[in-house]
């Protein structure tokens, strides 16, 4: 048989795909260590997604993703997003930041560049590998509203140097980078304005007033209400919130959309209504819960309540779980926490 016989060489394998089969989406998480992300993270997962997990574990942890370690289809990577990285992505959920004012205050100038370089990063990664990419901006670009409850198209009363600035303004900078790169470049970008969230997996020293007051009451000290806690927020249980970004992710709308639950409570009401759910759980020798007042901390916007009709109308999303219901499933979490 000469060199030349065709018929005995091997012949590659070609491997078309079917006809409308679907490949599995690389979809990439940053913050995915985070309270949010990590929900995020187990929904995808969950849903058969290729999911990369990125963090620098600044306010995240390990424990919030340790179930998803070692499944075929999640990968985590230890990054900060200030710095470029190479990844070849369809989708990225871009989450990566400090939320709690005591964590992005901490390091303002940090918190900022992780604003701005990490999403600059973030969208020339989605430019390179055509992703689409969505940012988890926030109800603080309001700022203190003067426009109650918030629509998209309010601009905002936001202090331009004061001590949430960091945060407020870094992620203004993050929507107008995203709305730059989606009007230069033709990225598909996403933008969910989010709301107050909590639910399981907050840290339990995070510092926002849910989980403050949860750890409060479940320890049996004093629930802190900084100023006279007439202020407002509307708060939104986080199985909701996951469901409200894949929603605007895999749907057709740029955004900005408010994602949040329009239910207001002062902190006054969030406090009684966390004492009316602990205190059966309490042993019967241990008292109810008290209420102690604290300075409040500067620019604290007084109120704030989403408008959800973009939502409802443009992505057919509203949240489902009122307030009292989502502490009684966070409750679960934080006691076998605490172990209490
Ligand atoms: P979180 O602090 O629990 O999570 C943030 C995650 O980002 C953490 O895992 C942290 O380690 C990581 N991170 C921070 N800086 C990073 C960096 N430079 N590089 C890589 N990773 C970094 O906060 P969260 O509540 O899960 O918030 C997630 C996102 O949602 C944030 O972008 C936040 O602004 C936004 N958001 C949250 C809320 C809310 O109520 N939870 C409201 C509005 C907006
Ligand atoms: N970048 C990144 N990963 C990529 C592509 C880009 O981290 O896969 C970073 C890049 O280092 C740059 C930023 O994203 O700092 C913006 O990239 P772009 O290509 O939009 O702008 P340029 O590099 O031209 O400034
Ligand atoms: N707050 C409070 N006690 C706490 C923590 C927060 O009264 O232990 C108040 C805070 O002053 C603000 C509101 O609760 O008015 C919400 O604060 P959080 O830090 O949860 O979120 P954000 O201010 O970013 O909306």
């Amino acid at each position: 048989m000469g060199e030349g016989d065709e018929s005995q060489r091997e012949t590659p394998v070609k491997v078309r795909p079917q006809p409308g089969a679907k490949r599995t989406k690389r979809i990439l998480v940053t913050g995915g260590a985070g309270f949010v992300g990590s929900h995020v993270c187990e929904y995808l997962v969950n849903r058969g997604d290729d999911v990369i997990c990125l963090d620098n574990f600044f306010t995240g942890a390990k424990d919030n993703i340790k179930h998803l370690v070692g499944k075929p289809n999640f990968e985590v990577i230890r990054h900060d997003v200030v710095e470029p990285i190479l990844l070849e992505v369809d989708q990225i959920y871009h989450l990566a930041c400090p939320a709690s004012p005591i964590h992005y205050k901490y390091n303002p100038v940090k918190t900022i560049k992780t604003s701005v370089l990490g999403t600059l990063n973030m969208l020339g990664l989605a430019k390179r590998v055509k992703a689409r990419f969505l940012l988890s901006s926030t109800s603080e670009v309001y700022g203190d509203p003067l426009q109650h409850p918030q629509t998209e198209d309010y601009w905002g009363n936001v202090n331009p140097i004061g001590e949430r600035a960091c945060y407020d303004e870094g992620k203004r900078v993050a929507e107008t980078l995203s709305f730059d790169y989606y009007r230069e470049h033709g990225i598909e970008i996403r933008v969910a304005r989010i709301f107050n969230t909590y639910g399981p997996k907050m840290s339990l020293d995070d510092g926002r007033v849910v989980s403050n007051f949860l750890a409060q009451a479940l320890r049996g000290t004093p629930l802190t209400i900084y100023g006279d806690g007439k202020q407002t927020r509307s708060f939104q249980y986080i199985s909701d919130l996951v469901q409200g970004l894949v929603t605007l992710m895999d749907g057709d709308h740029t955004g900005p959309i408010n994602i949040g639950n329009p239910g207001e409570f002062t902190m006054l009401e969030l406090a009684e209504m966390i004492k009316e759910v602990v205190t059966p759980l309490l042993p019967s020798d241990v008292p109810a819960p008290s209420i102690v007042f604290k300075e409040n901390t500067s620019d604290d916007p007084q109120k704030r309540k989403p408008d959800i009709t973009k939502a409802k109308t443009l992505l057919q999303w509203e949240p489902k779980v009122a307030l009292k219901d989502g502490l009684a499933m966070m409750i679960e979490d934080f006691r076998a926490r605490l172990g209490v």
